[in-house]
Protein backbone atom coordinates (compact mmCIF):
# COMPACT_ATOMS: atom_id res chain seq x y z
CA UNK A 1 0.00 0.00 0.00
CA UNK A 2 1.39 3.36 -0.96
CA UNK A 3 1.06 5.75 1.77
CA UNK A 4 1.06 9.76 1.08
CA UNK A 5 4.03 11.35 1.35
CA UNK A 6 5.39 14.18 3.33
CA UNK A 7 8.09 16.79 3.69
CA UNK A 8 8.78 17.43 7.65
CA UNK A 9 9.54 21.15 8.36
CA UNK A 10 11.13 20.07 11.49
CA UNK A 11 12.33 16.73 13.34
CA UNK A 12 14.45 14.86 15.54
CA UNK A 13 15.97 11.27 16.09
CA UNK A 14 12.15 10.19 17.29
CA UNK A 15 9.69 12.47 15.55
CA UNK A 16 8.81 14.68 12.77
CA UNK A 17 6.54 17.76 12.48
CA UNK A 18 4.01 19.26 9.70
CA UNK A 19 3.10 23.02 9.58
CA UNK A 20 1.41 25.59 7.37
CA UNK A 21 -0.28 24.43 4.27
CA UNK A 22 0.64 20.43 4.58
CA UNK A 23 -0.43 20.16 7.93
CA UNK A 24 -3.74 22.25 7.46
CA UNK A 25 -4.35 19.73 4.41
CA UNK A 26 -3.60 16.45 6.94
CA UNK A 27 -5.84 18.33 9.88
CA UNK A 28 -8.73 19.64 7.97
CA UNK A 29 -9.18 17.41 4.45
CA UNK A 30 -7.67 14.23 5.65
CA UNK A 31 -9.09 14.91 9.15
CA UNK A 32 -5.53 13.17 10.18
CA UNK A 33 -5.88 11.30 13.81
CA UNK A 34 -3.79 9.85 16.20
CA UNK A 35 -2.50 6.90 14.79
CA UNK A 36 -2.94 7.84 10.87
CA UNK A 37 0.16 5.97 9.19
CA UNK A 38 2.28 8.20 6.59
CA UNK A 39 5.71 8.17 4.96
CA UNK A 40 7.58 11.20 6.27
CA UNK A 41 10.56 13.30 4.28
CA UNK A 42 12.86 14.24 7.44
CA UNK A 43 16.62 14.87 7.14
CA UNK A 44 16.92 13.42 3.57
CA UNK A 45 15.38 10.55 4.58
CA UNK A 46 12.13 8.82 4.22
CA UNK A 47 10.11 7.04 7.37
CA UNK A 48 7.74 5.41 7.66
CA UNK A 49 5.56 6.85 10.41
CA UNK A 50 2.32 7.53 12.49
CA UNK A 51 0.39 10.33 13.55
CA UNK A 52 0.85 11.23 17.37
CA UNK A 53 -0.80 14.60 18.01
CA UNK A 54 -2.72 17.13 15.47
CA UNK A 55 -2.97 20.79 16.22
CA UNK A 56 -5.92 22.16 13.78
CA UNK A 57 -5.60 25.51 13.97
CA UNK A 58 -6.14 27.18 10.28
CA UNK A 59 -2.66 27.98 9.07
CA UNK A 60 -1.45 27.80 12.96
CA UNK A 61 -2.41 23.47 12.31
CA UNK A 62 0.73 21.35 13.51
CA UNK A 63 0.91 17.61 12.60
CA UNK A 64 3.48 15.57 14.65
CA UNK A 65 4.24 12.34 14.00
CA UNK A 66 6.39 9.45 15.84
CA UNK A 67 8.77 8.37 13.11
CA UNK A 68 8.77 4.01 12.81
CA UNK A 69 11.50 3.06 10.82
CA UNK A 70 13.43 4.32 7.76
CA UNK A 71 12.46 3.25 4.38
CA UNK A 72 15.14 2.90 1.53
CA UNK A 73 14.97 5.57 -0.93
CA UNK A 74 16.34 6.60 -3.98
CA UNK A 75 19.05 9.56 -3.65
CA UNK A 76 18.62 12.73 -5.90
CA UNK A 77 20.73 12.38 -9.60
CA UNK A 78 24.48 14.03 -9.02
CA UNK A 79 23.00 16.43 -11.91
CA UNK A 80 22.44 20.73 -11.83
CA UNK A 81 20.25 22.42 -14.20
CA UNK A 82 21.61 25.60 -14.91
CA UNK A 83 18.18 27.02 -16.49
CA UNK A 84 18.72 30.56 -18.30
CA UNK A 85 15.10 32.32 -17.09
CA UNK A 86 12.98 32.91 -19.60
CA UNK A 87 8.53 32.60 -19.33
CA UNK A 88 7.79 31.84 -15.93
CA UNK A 89 4.85 29.12 -16.60
CA UNK A 90 7.26 27.49 -19.25
CA UNK A 91 10.10 27.74 -16.86
CA UNK A 92 8.33 26.63 -13.60
CA UNK A 93 6.87 23.32 -16.14
CA UNK A 94 10.51 22.87 -16.62
CA UNK A 95 11.03 23.36 -12.55
CA UNK A 96 8.18 20.29 -11.69
CA UNK A 97 9.47 18.06 -14.52
CA UNK A 98 12.97 18.81 -13.59
CA UNK A 99 12.05 17.69 -10.11
CA UNK A 100 10.39 14.74 -11.12
CA UNK A 101 13.21 13.46 -12.91
CA UNK A 102 15.68 13.43 -10.07
CA UNK A 103 17.57 16.86 -10.25
CA UNK A 104 19.76 17.62 -7.29
CA UNK A 105 19.82 21.45 -7.88
CA UNK A 106 18.07 24.07 -10.28
CA UNK A 107 20.31 26.86 -10.51
CA UNK A 108 18.62 30.24 -12.38
CA UNK A 109 20.73 32.01 -14.74
CA UNK A 110 19.73 36.18 -16.33
CA UNK A 111 21.03 35.55 -19.55
CA UNK A 112 21.59 38.54 -22.60
CA UNK A 113 18.27 37.14 -24.19
CA UNK A 114 16.61 36.98 -20.90
CA UNK A 115 13.57 39.40 -21.34
CA UNK A 116 14.65 42.72 -19.07
CA UNK A 117 10.96 42.12 -17.15
CA UNK A 118 11.36 38.60 -16.39
CA UNK A 119 15.09 39.57 -15.68
CA UNK A 120 13.93 42.04 -12.98
CA UNK A 121 11.28 39.88 -11.37
CA UNK A 122 12.97 36.81 -11.18
CA UNK A 123 14.70 36.96 -7.58
CA UNK A 124 10.81 38.03 -6.17
CA UNK A 125 9.76 34.74 -7.89
CA UNK A 126 12.39 32.09 -6.55
CA UNK A 127 10.04 31.10 -3.32
CA UNK A 128 7.55 30.24 -5.74
CA UNK A 129 9.51 27.73 -7.74
CA UNK A 130 10.93 26.64 -4.49
CA UNK A 131 7.37 25.32 -3.91
CA UNK A 132 6.36 23.96 -7.25
CA UNK A 133 9.57 21.59 -6.37
CA UNK A 134 8.65 20.77 -2.87
CA UNK A 135 4.95 19.99 -4.17
CA UNK A 136 6.85 18.28 -7.14
CA UNK A 137 8.98 16.63 -4.59
CA UNK A 138 6.36 14.89 -2.65
CA UNK A 139 3.79 13.72 -5.86
CA UNK A 140 7.07 11.94 -7.06
CA UNK A 141 7.91 10.63 -3.74
CA UNK A 142 11.51 11.92 -3.60
CA UNK A 143 13.14 11.83 -0.37
CA UNK A 144 14.49 15.05 -0.65
CA UNK A 145 13.25 18.29 -2.68
CA UNK A 146 15.74 19.73 -5.33
CA UNK A 147 18.07 23.20 -3.99
CA UNK A 148 16.81 25.87 -6.39
CA UNK A 149 19.50 28.83 -5.80
CA UNK A 150 18.72 32.11 -6.78
CA UNK A 151 19.09 33.62 -10.15
CA UNK A 152 22.33 35.24 -11.02
CA UNK A 153 23.98 37.23 -14.38
CA UNK A 154 24.81 34.35 -16.30
CA UNK A 155 28.46 34.74 -16.11
CA UNK A 156 28.92 34.43 -12.91
CA UNK A 157 27.10 30.84 -12.86
CA UNK A 158 29.26 29.68 -16.10
CA UNK A 159 32.32 30.76 -14.45
CA UNK A 160 31.89 29.68 -10.99
CA UNK A 161 34.20 26.87 -10.12
CA UNK A 162 33.34 23.23 -9.95
CA UNK A 163 34.96 19.89 -10.97
CA UNK A 164 31.91 18.37 -12.37
CA UNK A 165 31.41 17.60 -15.96
CA UNK A 166 29.43 20.42 -17.74
CA UNK A 167 27.58 20.42 -20.72
CA UNK A 168 25.62 23.54 -22.59
CA UNK A 169 22.74 22.63 -24.99
CA UNK A 170 23.53 24.33 -27.80
CA UNK A 171 20.96 23.94 -30.80
CA UNK A 172 23.18 24.94 -33.10
CA UNK A 173 25.92 22.15 -32.75
CA UNK A 174 26.33 19.33 -35.43
CA UNK A 175 29.33 17.04 -34.09
CA UNK A 176 28.69 16.26 -30.38
CA UNK A 177 25.82 14.82 -28.71
CA UNK A 178 24.68 14.24 -25.64
CA UNK A 179 24.85 10.76 -25.70
CA UNK A 180 28.32 10.97 -27.10
CA UNK A 181 29.48 13.12 -24.41
CA UNK A 182 27.65 11.09 -21.25
CA UNK A 183 29.64 8.16 -22.46
CA UNK A 184 32.99 9.67 -22.57
CA UNK A 185 32.14 11.11 -18.89
CA UNK A 186 31.12 7.84 -17.82
CA UNK A 187 34.16 6.06 -19.25
CA UNK A 188 36.02 8.84 -17.54
CA UNK A 189 34.61 8.66 -14.39
CA UNK A 190 35.15 4.42 -14.42
CA UNK A 191 33.52 3.39 -11.30
CA UNK A 192 32.21 6.45 -9.91
CA UNK A 193 29.01 8.42 -11.00
CA UNK A 194 30.31 11.59 -13.02
CA UNK A 195 28.95 14.86 -11.05
CA UNK A 196 27.19 16.56 -14.18
CA UNK A 197 25.98 20.22 -15.17
CA UNK A 198 23.81 21.20 -18.08
CA UNK A 199 22.97 24.60 -18.96
CA UNK A 200 19.58 25.20 -21.03
CA UNK A 201 18.95 28.87 -22.90
CA UNK A 202 16.30 31.00 -23.12
CA UNK A 203 13.47 30.98 -25.77
CA UNK A 204 15.70 33.19 -27.77
CA UNK A 205 18.93 30.75 -27.53
CA UNK A 206 22.56 31.98 -26.66
CA UNK A 207 24.11 34.75 -27.84
CA UNK A 208 27.21 34.33 -29.41
CA UNK A 209 29.80 35.76 -26.49
CA UNK A 210 27.96 33.26 -24.11
CA UNK A 211 28.81 30.28 -26.47
CA UNK A 212 32.43 31.85 -26.15
CA UNK A 213 32.30 32.22 -22.76
CA UNK A 214 30.44 28.65 -21.97
CA UNK A 215 33.46 27.53 -24.29
CA UNK A 216 36.15 29.14 -22.28
CA UNK A 217 35.30 27.92 -18.78
CA UNK A 218 35.18 24.24 -19.64
CA UNK A 219 31.62 23.65 -20.83
CA UNK A 220 31.07 21.37 -23.34
CA UNK A 221 28.48 22.32 -26.41
CA UNK A 222 26.10 19.31 -26.85
CA UNK A 223 23.18 18.52 -29.44
CA UNK A 224 19.68 16.89 -28.72
CA UNK A 225 19.71 16.65 -32.33
CA UNK A 226 18.39 18.37 -35.70
CA UNK A 227 15.37 19.45 -34.32
CA UNK A 228 14.97 22.99 -32.58
CA UNK A 229 12.96 21.96 -29.18
CA UNK A 230 11.46 24.73 -26.49
CA UNK A 231 13.35 25.35 -23.69
CA UNK A 232 11.37 23.03 -21.67
CA UNK A 233 11.70 20.88 -24.03
CA UNK A 234 15.42 20.80 -24.25
CA UNK A 235 15.76 20.24 -20.51
CA UNK A 236 13.56 17.10 -20.45
CA UNK A 237 14.95 15.64 -23.03
CA UNK A 238 18.12 16.10 -21.79
CA UNK A 239 16.74 15.29 -17.89
CA UNK A 240 15.78 11.74 -19.10
CA UNK A 241 18.47 10.99 -21.17
CA UNK A 242 20.93 11.57 -18.85
CA UNK A 243 18.89 9.78 -16.12
CA UNK A 244 18.95 6.62 -18.09
CA UNK A 245 22.89 6.87 -17.81
CA UNK A 246 22.95 7.30 -14.26
CA UNK A 247 20.10 5.16 -12.53
N1 LIG B 1 16.18 30.65 -30.60
C1 LIG B 1 16.83 29.45 -30.94
C2 LIG B 1 16.67 29.22 -32.39
O1 LIG B 1 15.59 29.53 -32.89
O2 LIG B 1 17.65 28.71 -32.95
C3 LIG B 1 16.15 28.30 -30.23
C4 LIG B 1 16.42 28.30 -28.77
S1 LIG B 1 15.68 26.90 -28.03
C5 LIG B 1 14.00 27.32 -28.12
C6 LIG B 1 16.03 27.10 -26.31
C7 LIG B 1 17.20 26.30 -25.79
O3 LIG B 1 16.87 24.90 -25.84
C8 LIG B 1 18.49 26.39 -26.58
O4 LIG B 1 19.24 27.53 -26.20
C9 LIG B 1 19.20 25.10 -26.16
O5 LIG B 1 19.80 25.24 -24.89
C10 LIG B 1 18.03 24.13 -26.09
N2 LIG B 1 17.84 23.38 -27.34
C11 LIG B 1 16.75 23.40 -28.15
N3 LIG B 1 16.88 22.52 -29.16
C12 LIG B 1 18.10 21.93 -29.02
C13 LIG B 1 18.82 20.94 -29.75
N4 LIG B 1 18.32 20.37 -30.84
N5 LIG B 1 20.05 20.57 -29.29
C14 LIG B 1 20.57 21.13 -28.15
N6 LIG B 1 19.93 22.08 -27.41
C15 LIG B 1 18.72 22.47 -27.84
Amino acid sequence: MTRRRWIAEHWDEATATLVGAQAEHMARVLRAQPGMEADVVAGGHVFHAEVAAVTQAGAKSEVRLNLLAEIKADPALPITLAIAVYKFDHMEWAIEKATELGVAAIDPMIARRTEKRLAQAAAARVERWRRIAHESAKQSRRSDVPVIHDPVPLPTRVKAASEATRLVLAEQERTTTLRLALDEALATAQAKIPVLEVAIGPEGGWAPEEEALFDANGWRAVSLGPRILRAETAAIAALAIMASYLE
